[in-house]
């Protein structure tokens, strides 16, 4: 299998590491990102994420999703 964003960014063919856990795209070392999936708990007002225990890998184009969604988080907590 090889990496989907070097494929479909720059027409590389690069061997595949890792396979995202949120998109399901294979993706080299250069687009893979690792990090932890979240839980959201809502409460009255404010969103909390939750860290989920266990190595999640993520692909560049969901990596900068989830960037958003931590900031946002981290916004809504204070
Ligand atoms: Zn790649
Ligand atoms: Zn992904």
């Amino acid at each position: 299998m090889n990496c989907y964003e070097c494929q479909t960014e720059n027409q590389r063919v690069t061997p595949a590491v890792a396979v995202c856990s949120q998109c399901g795209a294979a993706t080299c070392v250069d687009h893979t990102n690792a990090g932890h999936a979240y839980t959201e708990i809502h409460s009255p007002g404010a969103l909390h994420l939750h860290e989920v225990p266990g190595r999640r890998m993520y692909c560049s184009t969901c990596s900068a999703d989830r960037a958003e969604l931590a900031a946002a988080g981290a916004t809504a907590t204070g």
